[in-house]
């Protein structure tokens, strides 16, 4: 069976339809079939003509009592009949489907589906679905699936194309999964699987369907991630790293003490740099749980053992500010930090290069630049990434490749649940800072819709009188570089000009040169800027404590994750702190992550409200998490199955099943699985 045609094969498909359906990731029969609808929708019982409800969609059943009349106005054809029950009579209209005259007779029984509404003085049901009597008794039962849909593709359409596919395939699709396998997890078979997540006889056998489908889903995720890191396990540590001189210098230098979970997450670092395996960890925190502290304590007893130290970060200007704050505290105690930057000039580069190979550098802060070809360490002991969501597996172990299997240190500002966390990241060992620093104030967050600029405006204006600082993320209308900066640069220009003119307003955005960027950033930390207005350039890691309001347009346009990773740039120091999330949306999950984000500012809490308002489609969601987008799994409520399918993964690539016969086609499937995925997940 090939389902691997294109979806131009279906009836209804053209080349403009089939254009549509690829933004949708739909190039294929497949992809139809496994394009699962994101709820059901119950048929609805019949009501009688008496109890209609005004503007909302009814379903009455009765017989046509007046044969029907076409009437022409201006270019349609509006068809009109009347039915009636035994309580009452309606009219109904068609529009422009004049051959409805001909099947509307007078003693015809039918059922109606549509809104009811009362126009030119009659109460009539306005283009309703016409459903044989007979059909819609068996049809009363059953769930009708509810697809994902863009512009352009109806809910007709979609639902269309997905039953011609599942003619299509008339139920010879392979079973990937071995039988053992189903039977011993009590899974439904493949076909039947697929034919009821979209025609479901019942709410069982829809959930039955469903079973199978999310086991299906992360039984393939586990074994993918598996055998990608299945060459990364326990290595023998080649580092002598018992020495550290500087370690409670460091601590009684800093102006504040670590939190416990500060202490705890550094104990457990120190541990497996000790130990006798590669330490392979990440550490997971909030933004502004002060995960830079931890990472430079690590530096520093790396290099009190004189080995070498490196940290990556994914932007310059994060990367100039980390180089800044571990100077800052490592300088005094005559550790030599260096920064390496693609903005350098050749000549900066070639002596960090060179300085770096003969050991004069302990530590090397920087951007991708510290993976180039050139970069070569004397003993590279430990390499760690910060904000690791924006980097690829490649780069990862670009840098890593850098010395003799150093120690991998990986921080994450992305806070998922422990469980979560322990699946997602495999073989790395989780620490978690699950405490924030005392004395942070709630940064007070509000939602309003764009009627209410003018008053932002004045409030802007009345923090930077009080000498505060305020960011501004301008939308990103489409995927598009260029529509991004104008509307950055255009937003600034109107806002400059709505504003007193002592305040200075500038823009940053992606396409600017390293260069620039730095100096907008410098500048605004040191306060010369009053109003930054950015894409999400500013997003990761950035630290101007002054600045404590942060405006959000178009906020719907952003998933929770990356809501509140903007957010965590303002709240950073003494000043109570704002966040303005402006919206004209009306969508409900727009308006639920508007409700959480004003109520909470919990990482953990958020992230869990993410992972489940996060539905299909929604393409800021994922990448700003940093987790793999699921089809039909839900991490949360099929946490059971994610741990089952995650344990059976294991077992399966233990005891090597996959080479066996009756594992050919799950085989396959992964493959086809992962060719898809793999560049999306950045483990
Ligand atoms: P993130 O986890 O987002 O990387 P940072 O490391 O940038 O957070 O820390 C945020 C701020 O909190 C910094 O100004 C840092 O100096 C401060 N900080 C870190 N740890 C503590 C602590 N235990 N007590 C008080 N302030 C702290
Ligand atoms: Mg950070």
């Amino acid at each position: 069976m090939n389902t691997n045609l294109p979806v131009t094969v279906l009836k209804g498909v053209g080349d403009k339809k089939s254009n549509t359906l690829e933004k949708m990731g739909i190039k294929t029969i497949d992809n139809l079939l496994n394009y699962y609808p994101r709820d059901y929708e119950k048929n609805m019982p019949v009501n009688k003509i008496s109890d209609i409800k005004m503007n909302e969609v009814n379903v009455i059943e009765g017989i046509i009592c007046l044969n029907a009349q076409n009437i022409r106005k201006r270019n349609i054809v509006i068809t009109k009949t009347k039915i009636r029950d035994d309580t009452g009579e309606i009219f109904a209209i068609f529009f422009s489907q004049p051959y409805l005259k001909n099947k509307l007779k007078i003693g015809n029984r039918y059922v109606l589906k549509g809104k009811v509404q009362y126009k030119y003085n009659i109460i009539q049901i306005v283009s309703p679905e016409i459903i044989d009597v007979n059909n819609y008794k068996m049809r009363i039962n059953r769930l009708k699936p509810i697809y994902p849909l863009i512009k352009d593709v109806s809910m007709n359409f979609m639902t269309s194309i997905i039953q011609q596919s599942l003619n299509y395939t008339k139920d010879q699709l392979k079973d990937f999964l071995p039988d053992d396998i189903r039977n011993s997890y009590n899974l439904a078979e493949y076909n039947y699987a697929i034919n009821q997540i979209h025609n479901p006889d019942n709410n069982e056998s829809m959930e039955v369907a469903r079973k199978r489908l999310v086991f299906d889903e992360f039984l393939l995720f586990a074994l993918g991630l598996n055998l990608i890191k299945e060459h990364s396990t326990d290595i023998p540590n080649n580092y002598n790293i018992d020495k550290s001189t500087n370690e409670k210098k460091l601590l009684d230098s800093l102006p504040y003490k670590l939190t416990n979970a500060q202490l705890k997450v550094w104990d457990e670092i120190k541990n497996d740099l000790q130990s006798s395996k590669t330490m392979n960890r990440v550490v997971q925190g909030d933004v502004g749980s002060g995960k830079t502290i931890i990472a430079a304590l690590a530096l520093t007893i790396v290099s009190d053992n004189d080995y070498q130290a490196c940290m990556m970060a994914p932007t310059e200007v994060l990367a100039k500010q980390h180089f800044e704050s571990v100077t800052k505290i490592l300088n005094p105690l005559g550790i030599n930090v260096e920064l390496l930057v693609g903005s350098m000039t050749k000549k900066q580069k070639e002596e960090t290069y060179e300085k770096l190979k003969n050991g004069e550098i302990n530590i090397l802060i920087g951007t991708h630049a510290v993976i180039q070809e050139k970069v070569e360490f004397k003993n590279l002991a430990l390499a760690i990434t910060d904000e690791q969501h924006r980097f690829g597996v490649k780069q990862r172990e670009n840098l890593s490749n850098k010395g003799n299997s150093p120690h991998i240190l990986v921080m994450s500002a992305t806070p998922i649940p422990r469980t979560l966390a322990l699946i997602v990241y495999g073989d790395m060992d989780v620490s978690i800072i699950d405490e924030m620093p005392p004395g942070r104030q709630k940064i007070e967050t509000y939602t309003v819709n764009t009627s209410y600029r003018e008053r932002i405006y004045s409030f802007i204006e009345a923090q930077i009188n009080s000498g505060r600082q305020v960011y501004i993320i301008c939308p990103m209308v489409e995927e598009s570089e260029t529509l991004e900066l104008e509307s950055v640069i255009s937003y600034t220009e109107k806002i400059r000009e709505k504003i007193s003119n002592k305040i200075k307003v500038e823009y940053i955005h992606g396409k600017m040169k390293a260069k620039d960027k730095n100096s907008i950033m410098e500048r605004f930390s040191n306060n010369e800027i009053d109003i930054l207005v950015s894409t999400t350039v500013i997003e990761v890691g950035v630290n101007v404590p002054n600045a404590t309001l942060m405006i959000i347009e178009n906020a719907e346009r952003f998933g929770l994750a990356g809501l509140h990773q903007l957010r965590g740039r303002v709240g950073r120091g003494k000043h109570q702190s704002y966040c303005v999330l402006i919206t004209d949306s009306k969508n409900n999950i727009t308006k639920k992550r508007m409700e959480i984000m004003c109520k909470y500012t919990d990482g953990f809490i958020i992230s869990e409200y993410d992972l489940k308002l996060r539905g299909p489609g929604d393409i800021f969601g994922f990448k700003q998490h940093g987790l793999p987008e699921f089809n039909i799994g839900d991490i949360f409520r099929d946490m059971d199955i994610l741990k089952e399918a995650n344990i059976l993964a294991k077992d399966i690539l233990e005891k090597e099943k996959l080479f066996q016969e009756e594992y050919k086609y799950l085989n396959k499937k992964i493959k086809k699985y992962f060719d898809k995925r793999i560049n999306q997940i950045s483990l």
